[in-house]
């Protein structure tokens, strides 16, 4: 559904507590190997990303974390050394100089730790951006060949949404956590070789206490990311309301309808559902990690008095009590920081599966030949549609039946049919937008799905009913036609003369560059629906296309410039085929070919006048508008 559709009504549902379980949880050896064989599997996409990216990237973040795993041991024992040599200075056993020597050690620390802290924040800032650019450039580069047919399906909708959403941070955000597990690491490794001079058990005592943090938060991150999942489609709907409201060309009927309102009690009553939820969630997962924080407090704080209990017992001095107690605190605050990275990254790479299941979604509008078959350009083409059927993806209702039919060289031929009588899409299949699900059609004599999809989409000049306006010059708007030329002048003003454009191009402030639309440009100018028209059709005579297909291309131009614009495709087409869909027939009567369509089948085939003596259906609808018109010149003249 466009944006311009209805909004689908909000299914009432209660069901927001229980996102379903990933099927196979419960088969636990099989689910675990998986687990851990994607988990790397995808932990290694994202290094490939950010590899990809700027290889710098990786060594500065590898060089950061082994400092900051070090740092803290470091820091550890000048702290140490400092109050040890206070103590002695106190007692006279050694000098100020002592003291002193370690003061400055203290402050250089200090400063590099600092520095190292504006490297670090620097680096993840600037690489960031790169990866997160690097990441939408590879979704638009994926999204350039998506096949049309995939923007029928809800799901991939939910796929290209969470792509997007989690191609921002998370990378970098999983990149981080691994390098900072890494420096846990190397931290608890210090600290456990300094510790297990006075017992080896103490670090094995702190790292049973990680154990339930590493729990809870591996199961709520999953949760975490499974409930995301399941309310994907809420967030795209908020997203939806949000859009409809801020979009410019909804914005006349959305106020005059006192739309308003409405699209955002909808998008508010989305939100509940979707934070209600998620709420729960956040909560559920703190008071678990409050609980364990109060155990693991209390068997901390007794590991302090056995520290302590050396002190008074003269086996340490004052200097290492600290020492001992820091290398504790540091050793209980990397195994939660390990835990929470891992979890961190864990989950990621959860949220990147969306990505990666959106890069692998697979083209099917290929060409079926391992060498692809290249069509001749510049000569007249043959096309024919032989038993074709189609039903879009995703629906059971065939919108096309058993379609037989033959385009000729130089033909100009005229789709006629009343709305929804499958028009528009007997052309997306003959531009192989999309694939016929029954029968195949010839281009000069070979299935089409044998050539190269991109020479085939060269071969069409076209204009759809929903035609582009771009946000760019006049100039730019008619180049669109065909982007691999380089803009010349003249052919510009021929294809702006031949849509008879012209006349209003040259009216405007600066002509063929002057900004379109005011989404950028102060001094953007705002065109009348047919000017924008007329522009669409100097975009496709600006193309050099073999075969012409003007969907509806008259709909917003009055009767004199459709007439106009019809008399130059004559002049212009030469051995061209052309293909229209027109609403007034008036223009159907000089076609070499009328096909009628009704519900997805043709019903009759032949010039006007073969069709009016067949006395049918185009017979019918013919003489319903020239009736019309005929009252309408009366009235005219009555007046
Ligand atoms: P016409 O151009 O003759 O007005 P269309 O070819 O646009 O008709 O539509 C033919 C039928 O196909 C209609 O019933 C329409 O609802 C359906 N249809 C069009 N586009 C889609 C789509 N993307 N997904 C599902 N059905 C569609």
């Amino acid at each position: 559904m466009g944006p311009g559709g209805m909004p689908p009504p909000l299914r009432p549902n209660n069901d927001h507590l229980k996102p379903p379980k990933p099927k196979g949880i419960k088969e636990l050896p099989g689910y675990i190997k998986k687990l851990t064989g994607d988990f790397f599997g995808r932990l290694l996409y994202i290094f490939k990303l950010v590899w990809e990216t700027r290889k710098w990237i990786f060594f500065s973040l590898l060089f950061i974390a082994v400092l900051r795993g070090i740092l803290p041991i470091v820091s550890a024992y000048i702290t140490a050394q400092l109050i040890n040599n206070l103590a002695r200075a106190y007692n006279g056993t050694v000098g100020l100089d002592s003291v002193m020597f370690w003061l400055v050690l203290q402050f250089v620390y200090l400063f590099i730790s600092k520095i190292l802290g504006f490297i670090d924040t620097m680096v993840t800032r600037i690489s960031g951006e790169l990866v997160t650019n690097h990441i939408k450039v590879k979704i638009l580069k994926k999204a350039k060949e998506i096949d049309l047919g995939r923007f029928d399906i809800p799901e991939f909708y939910e796929k290209l949404e969470n792509a997007n959403r989690e191609a921002s941070m998370r990378p970098l955000q999983i990149l981080n956590s691994t390098f900072n597990a890494i420096s846990s690491s190397i931290t608890i490794v210090s600290f456990v070789v300094l510790l297990w001079s006075i017992g080896p058990w103490i670090p094995l005592v702190l790292a049973l206490l990680g154990i339930p943090t590493a729990i809870v938060n591996f199961v709520f991150r999953r949760k975490n990311v499974n409930y995301m999942r399941f309310r994907s489609k809420d967030r795209r709907q908020m997203e939806y309301y949000s859009g409809l409201m801020t979009n410019k060309d909804l914005a006349k009927e959305v106020r005059l309808f006192n739309l308003s309102d409405t699209f955002i009690d909808r998008f508010s009553n989305v939100f509940k559902r979707y934070f209600s939820g998620l709420k729960k969630l956040i909560l559920k997962e703190n008071i678990w990690n409050i609980s364990i924080t109060l155990i693991t407090v209390i068997i901390n704080c007794l590991l302090f008095l056995f520290v302590a209990f050396k002190v008074t017992e003269g086996e340490l001095e004052i200097g290492d009590y600290t020492m001992y107690t820091g290398a504790l605190n540091s050793i209980s605050a990397s195994v939660t920081a390990i835990i929470t990275s891992t979890a961190t990254v864990f989950e990621g790479t959860l949220f990147i599966e969306n990505v990666i299941r959106f890069m692998k979604d697979k083209k099917t509008i290929v060409s079926s030949l391992e060498e692809p078959r290249i069509p001749q350009r510049h000569i007249g083409h043959t096309i024919e549609f032989k038993n074709v059927s189609f039903k879009y993806p995703g629906t059971d209702k065939f919108v096309l039946k058993n379609i037989n039919l033959t385009l000729n060289p130089g033909e100009t031929a005229v789709l006629v049919g009343l709305n929804g009588a499958g028009k528009t899409t007997l052309i997306k299949l003959l531009t192989r937008l999309y694939d016929p699900t029954e029968g195949v059609i010839l281009l000069d004599g070979y299935d089409i799905k044998e050539y190269s999809p991109e020479e085939v989409y060269d071969l069409f000049g076209i204009i759809f009913q929903d035609f582009g306006k771009y946000a760019v010059s006049v100039k730019e708007n008619i180049a669109f036609g065909q982007v691999d030329k380089e803009i010349d002048d003249e052919s510009i003003e021929a294809a702006a003369t031949q849509s008879d454009s012209l006349d209003f191009i040259k009216k405007l402030p600066a002509s063929f560059d002057t900004p379109l639309m005011r989404y950028f440009e102060e001094k953007g100018i705002e065109l009348s629906i047919g000017q924008w028209q007329k522009l669409s059709v100097a975009r496709a005579f600006y193309a050099d296309s073999d075969i012409l297909i003007l969907d509806e291309p008259t709909a917003s131009l009055d009767a004199i410039a459709e007439q106009e614009i019809f008399n130059q495709f004559d002049e212009l087409r030469k051995d061209k085929l052309t293909l229209f869909v027109s609403h007034r027939l008036s223009s159907a009567t000089t076609a070499s070919k009328i096909i009628v369509l009704m519900d997805g089948q043709i019903v009759e085939e032949g010039t006007h006048k073969q069709l009016m003596e067949l006395n049918g259906h185009y017979y019918t609808l013919f003489s319903t508008q020239a009736q019309r018109y005929i009252s309408s010149l009366q009235e005219d003249t009555n007046e």
